[in-house]
Protein backbone atom coordinates (compact mmCIF):
# COMPACT_ATOMS: atom_id res chain seq x y z
CA UNK A 1 0.00 0.00 0.00
CA UNK A 2 1.40 3.49 -0.55
CA UNK A 3 0.16 7.05 0.49
CA UNK A 4 1.18 10.19 -0.76
CA UNK A 5 0.95 13.57 -0.43
CA UNK A 6 0.90 16.84 -2.13
CA UNK A 7 1.00 20.29 -0.93
CA UNK A 8 -1.94 19.47 1.52
CA UNK A 9 -3.89 19.21 -1.47
CA UNK A 10 -4.09 16.01 -2.84
CA UNK A 11 -4.32 12.34 -0.95
CA UNK A 12 -3.75 9.33 -3.16
CA UNK A 13 -3.92 5.37 -1.93
CA UNK A 14 -3.10 2.86 -4.47
CA UNK A 15 -5.10 -0.27 -3.23
CA UNK A 16 -6.30 -3.28 -5.04
CA UNK A 17 -10.09 -3.42 -5.26
CA UNK A 18 -11.57 -6.71 -4.82
CA UNK A 19 -12.77 -6.34 -8.42
CA UNK A 20 -12.03 -6.10 -11.74
CA UNK A 21 -11.32 -2.96 -13.77
CA UNK A 22 -14.46 -1.10 -14.84
CA UNK A 23 -12.55 -0.75 -18.48
CA UNK A 24 -10.61 -3.76 -19.38
CA UNK A 25 -12.13 -6.06 -17.14
CA UNK A 26 -9.49 -8.55 -16.80
CA UNK A 27 -6.85 -6.45 -14.45
CA UNK A 28 -7.62 -5.69 -10.82
CA UNK A 29 -9.03 -2.96 -10.54
CA UNK A 30 -6.40 -0.36 -8.74
CA UNK A 31 -7.34 3.42 -8.85
CA UNK A 32 -10.06 5.77 -9.76
CA UNK A 33 -10.24 7.95 -12.79
CA UNK A 34 -11.72 11.06 -10.69
CA UNK A 35 -13.30 12.65 -13.79
CA UNK A 36 -15.51 9.56 -14.65
CA UNK A 37 -16.19 7.90 -10.99
CA UNK A 38 -14.95 4.90 -12.34
CA UNK A 39 -12.28 2.03 -11.15
CA UNK A 40 -9.80 1.04 -13.24
CA UNK A 41 -6.06 -0.84 -13.20
CA UNK A 42 -2.90 1.09 -14.18
CA UNK A 43 -3.34 0.23 -17.77
CA UNK A 44 -6.24 1.84 -18.19
CA UNK A 45 -5.76 4.59 -16.10
CA UNK A 46 -2.53 5.79 -18.48
CA UNK A 47 -4.64 5.07 -21.53
CA UNK A 48 -7.42 6.99 -20.86
CA UNK A 49 -5.28 9.80 -19.52
CA UNK A 50 -2.59 9.80 -22.59
CA UNK A 51 -5.27 9.49 -24.71
CA UNK A 52 -7.38 12.59 -24.00
CA UNK A 53 -4.09 14.66 -24.19
CA UNK A 54 -3.33 12.82 -27.77
CA UNK A 55 -7.31 14.11 -28.49
CA UNK A 56 -6.48 17.75 -27.54
CA UNK A 57 -2.74 17.63 -29.10
CA UNK A 58 -4.13 16.66 -32.61
CA UNK A 59 -7.49 18.97 -32.20
CA UNK A 60 -5.18 22.25 -31.50
CA UNK A 61 -2.41 20.77 -34.06
CA UNK A 62 -0.17 21.98 -31.18
CA UNK A 63 2.60 19.66 -32.34
CA UNK A 64 3.34 19.37 -35.77
CA UNK A 65 6.18 16.30 -36.56
CA UNK A 66 8.83 19.19 -37.62
CA UNK A 67 8.89 20.67 -34.46
CA UNK A 68 11.88 21.21 -32.04
CA UNK A 69 9.70 21.59 -28.43
CA UNK A 70 10.64 23.11 -26.04
CA UNK A 71 9.40 22.02 -22.29
CA UNK A 72 10.35 24.26 -19.30
CA UNK A 73 10.68 21.91 -15.96
CA UNK A 74 9.84 23.54 -12.55
CA UNK A 75 10.54 20.23 -10.87
CA UNK A 76 6.86 20.34 -10.15
CA UNK A 77 4.26 17.49 -11.15
CA UNK A 78 2.75 19.36 -14.07
CA UNK A 79 5.65 20.06 -16.29
CA UNK A 80 7.41 16.68 -15.79
CA UNK A 81 4.20 14.94 -16.17
CA UNK A 82 4.14 16.65 -19.09
CA UNK A 83 7.35 15.64 -20.70
CA UNK A 84 6.61 12.46 -19.92
CA UNK A 85 3.81 11.72 -21.93
CA UNK A 86 4.88 14.14 -24.53
CA UNK A 87 8.18 11.33 -24.81
CA UNK A 88 5.73 8.25 -24.40
CA UNK A 89 2.90 9.55 -27.16
CA UNK A 90 5.70 10.51 -29.66
CA UNK A 91 9.31 8.62 -28.93
CA UNK A 92 10.48 10.45 -32.32
CA UNK A 93 9.49 13.75 -31.53
CA UNK A 94 12.56 16.68 -30.87
CA UNK A 95 12.00 17.47 -27.59
CA UNK A 96 13.87 19.42 -25.67
CA UNK A 97 13.65 20.07 -21.37
CA UNK A 98 14.81 23.18 -20.01
CA UNK A 99 15.50 24.08 -16.42
CA UNK A 100 15.93 27.51 -15.32
CA UNK A 101 18.28 28.49 -12.08
CA UNK A 102 17.08 31.28 -11.15
CA UNK A 103 19.76 31.71 -8.12
CA UNK A 104 17.00 30.92 -5.24
CA UNK A 105 19.34 29.65 -2.64
CA UNK A 106 18.25 26.48 -1.06
CA UNK A 107 15.63 25.68 -3.59
CA UNK A 108 16.85 25.98 -6.97
CA UNK A 109 20.07 23.64 -6.46
CA UNK A 110 17.59 20.79 -5.32
CA UNK A 111 15.36 21.37 -7.87
CA UNK A 112 18.34 21.24 -10.56
CA UNK A 113 19.61 18.05 -9.44
CA UNK A 114 15.70 16.27 -9.47
CA UNK A 115 15.25 17.34 -12.94
CA UNK A 116 18.30 16.00 -13.94
CA UNK A 117 17.86 12.92 -12.78
CA UNK A 118 14.48 12.83 -13.87
CA UNK A 119 15.65 13.63 -17.76
CA UNK A 120 18.79 11.24 -17.61
CA UNK A 121 16.22 8.97 -16.88
CA UNK A 122 13.71 9.94 -19.37
CA UNK A 123 16.86 9.81 -22.02
CA UNK A 124 15.57 13.59 -23.08
CA UNK A 125 18.25 16.11 -23.30
CA UNK A 126 18.58 19.00 -20.64
CA UNK A 127 19.53 22.62 -21.19
CA UNK A 128 20.39 24.52 -17.84
CA UNK A 129 19.97 28.12 -17.74
CA UNK A 130 22.21 29.58 -14.99
CA UNK A 131 20.77 33.06 -14.36
CA UNK A 132 23.67 34.22 -11.53
CA UNK A 133 26.24 32.76 -13.80
CA UNK A 134 24.63 34.11 -16.88
CA UNK A 135 23.09 37.69 -15.71
CA UNK A 136 24.70 38.17 -12.60
CA UNK A 137 21.33 38.54 -10.48
CA UNK A 138 19.50 35.80 -8.68
CA UNK A 139 15.45 36.37 -7.80
CA UNK A 140 16.67 36.24 -4.62
CA UNK A 141 17.80 39.74 -4.49
CA UNK A 142 14.12 41.62 -5.12
CA UNK A 143 14.20 40.92 -1.39
CA UNK A 144 16.04 44.32 -1.38
CA UNK A 145 13.98 45.89 -3.75
CA UNK A 146 10.18 47.32 -3.25
CA UNK A 147 9.27 43.89 -4.73
CA UNK A 148 10.22 42.45 -1.82
CA UNK A 149 6.58 41.06 -0.98
CA UNK A 150 5.56 40.20 -4.64
CA UNK A 151 9.02 38.59 -5.90
CA UNK A 152 6.71 35.89 -7.77
CA UNK A 153 5.52 39.05 -9.86
CA UNK A 154 8.83 40.03 -10.67
CA UNK A 155 10.41 36.38 -11.30
CA UNK A 156 7.24 35.98 -13.51
CA UNK A 157 8.33 38.85 -16.15
CA UNK A 158 11.99 37.56 -16.51
CA UNK A 159 10.80 34.15 -16.93
CA UNK A 160 8.76 35.10 -19.92
CA UNK A 161 11.98 37.24 -21.20
CA UNK A 162 13.83 34.14 -20.83
CA UNK A 163 11.27 31.45 -21.89
CA UNK A 164 11.58 33.80 -25.32
CA UNK A 165 15.47 34.51 -25.02
CA UNK A 166 15.94 30.50 -24.32
CA UNK A 167 13.59 29.63 -27.04
CA UNK A 168 15.79 31.58 -29.61
CA UNK A 169 18.93 30.05 -28.20
CA UNK A 170 18.03 26.80 -28.92
CA UNK A 171 16.02 27.01 -31.98
CA UNK A 172 12.83 25.61 -30.70
CA UNK A 173 9.34 26.24 -32.61
CA UNK A 174 7.36 25.66 -30.12
CA UNK A 175 6.75 25.87 -25.96
CA UNK A 176 4.72 23.29 -24.64
CA UNK A 177 3.35 24.17 -20.83
CA UNK A 178 2.03 22.07 -17.73
CA UNK A 179 -0.91 24.65 -17.45
CA UNK A 180 -3.96 22.14 -16.58
CA UNK A 181 -7.77 22.40 -17.04
CA UNK A 182 -7.85 23.65 -13.40
CA UNK A 183 -5.47 26.10 -13.52
CA UNK A 184 -6.81 27.93 -17.15
CA UNK A 185 -10.86 27.84 -15.40
CA UNK A 186 -9.49 29.32 -11.92
CA UNK A 187 -7.23 32.02 -14.29
CA UNK A 188 -10.00 32.45 -16.23
CA UNK A 189 -12.67 33.01 -13.01
CA UNK A 190 -9.86 35.53 -11.59
CA UNK A 191 -9.25 37.84 -14.79
CA UNK A 192 -13.20 37.73 -15.25
CA UNK A 193 -13.91 39.36 -11.20
CA UNK A 194 -11.43 41.67 -12.19
CA UNK A 195 -13.17 42.86 -15.45
CA UNK A 196 -9.23 41.69 -17.67
CA UNK A 197 -11.24 39.94 -20.57
CA UNK A 198 -8.45 40.60 -22.97
CA UNK A 199 -6.47 38.39 -20.44
CA UNK A 200 -9.15 36.11 -20.53
CA UNK A 201 -9.31 35.93 -24.78
CA UNK A 202 -5.17 35.04 -24.26
CA UNK A 203 -6.06 31.89 -22.39
CA UNK A 204 -6.12 29.66 -25.89
CA UNK A 205 -5.01 26.66 -25.77
CA UNK A 206 -2.14 27.43 -28.75
CA UNK A 207 -0.80 30.97 -28.65
CA UNK A 208 0.61 31.52 -31.70
CA UNK A 209 3.52 34.33 -31.84
CA UNK A 210 3.19 37.92 -32.14
CA UNK A 211 6.25 38.68 -33.72
CA UNK A 212 8.90 36.80 -35.37
CA UNK A 213 10.76 37.47 -31.92
CA UNK A 214 8.64 34.55 -29.92
CA UNK A 215 7.61 31.31 -30.46
CA UNK A 216 4.48 29.30 -30.73
CA UNK A 217 3.13 28.19 -27.28
CA UNK A 218 0.95 25.66 -26.36
CA UNK A 219 -0.69 23.94 -24.05
CA UNK A 220 -1.32 19.72 -24.01
CA UNK A 221 -2.81 19.74 -20.47
CA UNK A 222 -5.48 22.14 -21.14
CA UNK A 223 -8.40 19.28 -20.86
CA UNK A 224 -6.32 17.75 -18.41
CA UNK A 225 -7.89 18.01 -14.46
CA UNK A 226 -4.90 18.66 -11.80
CA UNK A 227 -6.29 15.75 -9.52
CA UNK A 228 -5.90 13.37 -12.57
CA UNK A 229 -2.28 14.52 -13.17
CA UNK A 230 -1.21 14.41 -9.15
CA UNK A 231 -2.86 10.14 -9.77
CA UNK A 232 -0.85 9.68 -13.21
CA UNK A 233 2.17 11.03 -11.78
CA UNK A 234 2.39 8.79 -8.82
CA UNK A 235 1.02 5.66 -10.80
CA UNK A 236 3.95 5.99 -13.31
CA UNK A 237 6.36 7.14 -10.46
CA UNK A 238 7.09 10.64 -11.91
CA UNK A 239 9.27 12.20 -9.49
CA UNK A 240 7.07 15.22 -7.67
CA UNK A 241 8.90 15.93 -4.55
CA UNK A 242 7.54 19.12 -3.43
CA UNK A 243 10.14 22.16 -3.19
CA UNK A 244 8.24 24.91 -1.94
CA UNK A 245 9.81 28.16 -3.37
CA UNK A 246 10.45 30.57 -0.31
CA UNK A 247 9.06 33.51 -2.51
CA UNK A 248 5.80 31.54 -3.40
CA UNK A 249 2.31 33.10 -1.86
CA UNK A 250 -0.86 31.94 -1.82
CA UNK A 251 -2.45 33.68 -4.93
CA UNK A 252 -6.08 34.27 -5.08
CA UNK A 253 -6.67 31.52 -8.16
CA UNK A 254 -5.97 29.26 -5.58
CA UNK A 255 -9.00 30.29 -3.72
CA UNK A 256 -11.07 30.16 -6.92
CA UNK A 257 -9.74 26.35 -7.15
CA UNK A 258 -10.85 25.68 -4.08
CA UNK A 259 -14.33 26.98 -4.56
CA UNK A 260 -14.69 25.20 -8.03
CA UNK A 261 -13.45 22.00 -6.48
CA UNK A 262 -16.42 22.65 -3.83
CA UNK A 263 -18.90 23.06 -6.87
CA UNK A 264 -17.70 20.42 -8.27
CA UNK A 265 -18.69 17.91 -5.80
CA UNK A 266 -22.29 18.35 -6.84
CA UNK A 267 -21.07 18.53 -10.64
CA UNK A 268 -18.79 16.80 -12.02
CA UNK A 269 -18.76 18.35 -15.22
CA UNK A 270 -18.80 22.19 -13.88
CA UNK A 271 -14.75 23.11 -14.97
CA UNK A 272 -15.59 21.22 -18.65
CA UNK A 273 -18.43 23.51 -18.83
CA UNK A 274 -16.87 26.87 -17.62
CA UNK A 275 -14.19 26.12 -20.26
CA UNK A 276 -16.54 25.96 -23.12
CA UNK A 277 -18.54 28.61 -22.20
CA UNK A 278 -15.85 30.86 -22.07
CA UNK A 279 -13.78 29.26 -24.89
CA UNK A 280 -17.08 28.58 -27.54
CA UNK A 281 -19.30 32.04 -26.09
CA UNK A 282 -17.18 34.32 -24.33
CA UNK A 283 -13.56 34.53 -26.10
CA UNK A 284 -15.26 35.20 -29.44
CA UNK A 285 -17.39 37.76 -28.12
CA UNK A 286 -14.66 39.45 -26.68
CA UNK A 287 -12.40 39.00 -29.65
CA UNK A 288 -15.24 40.54 -31.71
CA UNK A 289 -15.62 43.62 -29.75
CA UNK A 290 -11.47 44.52 -29.41
CA UNK A 291 -8.58 45.76 -31.71
CA UNK A 292 -5.57 43.23 -31.56
CA UNK A 293 -2.88 45.45 -28.63
CA UNK A 294 0.00 47.29 -30.23
CA UNK A 295 2.63 46.41 -29.00
CA UNK A 296 6.42 47.40 -29.48
CA UNK A 297 10.18 45.82 -28.99
CA UNK A 298 11.41 47.07 -26.05
CA UNK A 299 14.51 49.38 -26.66
CA UNK A 300 17.16 47.43 -23.75
CA UNK A 301 16.36 44.04 -24.61
CA UNK A 302 14.31 43.71 -27.77
CA UNK A 303 11.32 42.00 -26.39
CA UNK A 304 7.32 42.59 -27.15
CA UNK A 305 6.28 44.76 -24.49
CA UNK A 306 3.50 47.06 -24.77
CA UNK A 307 4.48 49.64 -22.50
CA UNK A 308 4.42 53.27 -24.19
CA UNK A 309 7.73 54.06 -22.63
CA UNK A 310 9.02 50.67 -24.90
CA UNK A 311 10.99 49.73 -21.68
CA UNK A 312 9.68 46.08 -20.80
CA UNK A 313 8.75 45.27 -17.17
CA UNK A 314 11.43 42.61 -17.20
CA UNK A 315 14.11 45.16 -18.23
CA UNK A 316 12.13 47.95 -15.37
CA UNK A 317 13.00 45.20 -12.68
CA UNK A 318 16.63 44.75 -13.43
CA UNK A 319 17.13 48.77 -13.56
CA UNK A 320 15.52 48.33 -9.79
CA UNK A 321 18.37 45.69 -8.67
CA UNK A 322 21.22 47.98 -10.36
CA UNK A 323 20.51 50.50 -7.68
CA UNK A 324 20.54 48.26 -5.20
CA UNK A 325 24.39 48.77 -3.63
CA UNK A 326 24.34 46.32 -0.71
CA UNK A 327 22.49 42.67 -1.96
CA UNK A 328 24.05 40.82 1.35
CA UNK A 329 21.83 38.01 3.07
CA UNK A 330 24.02 35.51 3.79
CA UNK A 331 27.83 35.25 5.00
CA UNK A 332 30.03 33.08 5.89
CA UNK A 333 31.20 33.40 9.62
CA UNK A 334 34.67 34.84 8.09
CA UNK A 335 32.71 37.31 6.48
CA UNK A 336 30.39 37.97 9.25
CA UNK A 337 33.53 38.84 11.46
CA UNK A 338 34.48 41.28 8.54
CA UNK A 339 31.48 42.67 8.19
CA UNK A 340 30.50 43.81 11.70
CA UNK A 341 33.78 45.52 11.86
CA UNK A 342 32.77 48.26 8.93
CA UNK A 343 28.77 48.36 10.96
CA UNK A 344 27.85 51.83 12.20
CA UNK A 345 24.81 50.62 13.65
CA UNK A 346 24.07 48.24 16.63
CA UNK A 347 23.63 44.57 15.23
CA UNK A 348 22.87 41.27 16.99
CA UNK A 349 23.21 37.78 16.60
CA UNK A 350 20.79 35.00 17.35
CA UNK A 351 21.17 31.17 17.42
CA UNK A 352 18.27 29.39 16.37
CA UNK A 353 19.40 26.58 17.96
CA UNK A 354 15.72 25.19 19.76
CA UNK A 355 13.88 28.17 18.01
CA UNK A 356 13.79 26.42 14.67
CA UNK A 357 9.95 26.48 14.71
CA UNK A 358 9.98 30.66 14.30
CA UNK A 359 10.36 29.64 10.65
CA UNK A 360 6.65 28.69 10.96
CA UNK A 361 5.28 30.97 12.63
CA UNK A 362 2.89 33.84 12.08
CA UNK A 363 3.53 37.43 11.44
CA UNK A 364 2.43 38.46 14.41
CA UNK A 365 4.47 36.17 16.63
CA UNK A 366 7.34 36.69 14.53
CA UNK A 367 7.31 39.86 14.85
CA UNK A 368 6.79 39.76 18.77
CA UNK A 369 9.87 37.89 18.96
CA UNK A 370 12.16 39.75 16.67
CA UNK A 371 10.55 43.61 17.17
CA UNK A 372 13.04 44.40 20.11
CA UNK A 373 16.14 44.16 17.63
CA UNK A 374 13.82 46.30 15.15
CA UNK A 375 16.87 48.98 14.63
CA UNK A 376 19.72 46.62 14.77
CA UNK A 377 21.15 44.12 11.71
CA UNK A 378 19.60 40.83 13.04
CA UNK A 379 22.36 38.05 12.52
CA UNK A 380 20.64 34.24 12.57
CA UNK A 381 22.91 30.86 13.13
CA UNK A 382 21.41 27.54 12.61
CA UNK A 383 23.14 24.31 12.78
CA UNK A 384 20.79 23.98 9.45
CA UNK A 385 22.01 27.28 7.15
CA UNK A 386 18.43 26.48 4.99
CA UNK A 387 16.56 27.43 7.85
CA UNK A 388 18.72 30.55 8.98
CA UNK A 389 18.37 31.88 5.36
CA UNK A 390 14.48 31.53 4.81
CA UNK A 391 13.64 32.89 8.27
CA UNK A 392 16.30 35.72 7.15
CA UNK A 393 14.21 36.38 3.83
CA UNK A 394 10.73 36.14 6.00
CA UNK A 395 12.52 38.84 8.18
CA UNK A 396 13.30 41.09 5.47
CA UNK A 397 10.17 40.74 3.18
CA UNK A 398 8.49 42.32 7.34
CA UNK A 399 11.42 45.33 7.21
CA UNK A 400 14.10 43.47 9.32
CA UNK A 401 17.66 43.95 8.44
CA UNK A 402 18.39 40.10 8.14
CA UNK A 403 20.89 38.01 7.37
CA UNK A 404 22.33 34.18 7.75
CA UNK A 405 25.47 33.56 9.16
CA UNK A 406 27.18 30.03 7.72
CA UNK A 407 29.23 28.13 9.82
CA UNK A 408 29.37 29.16 13.53
ZN1 LIG B 1 -8.09 -2.15 -17.16
ZN1 LIG C 1 13.32 44.65 -22.09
Amino acid sequence: MMYHRYKEDFKLEIKEYPFLCKLCKKEKALIEIPSQKIKVCKNCYNNFFENRIKKTIEKYKMILPQDRIGIFLSGGKDSSTLLFVLKKLYPDINLQAIFLNLGIKYYSEKVEILVKTFCENLKVPLFIYNLPEREGYRIDDFIFTYFKNKVCSACGAIKRYLFSKIAKELGLTVIATGHHLDDIVSTMLSLFFQGDFLGIAKLKPVLLPLSPNQVKKSKPLYTTPEKEIFYYAVLNEIPIENFICPHADKSPPKTIKKFLTELEEKNRQIKYQLLSVFTKKLIPLIKSNYKEETFNLCIKCGEITTAGDKICSRCKRIELLKKVDNKILELTKEEFENYIQNLNSDWVLIDLKGKENLLNESTKKLKKFFNPYKTRHIFLTSSQPEIGYLLALKLRKKGFKAYNVKEI
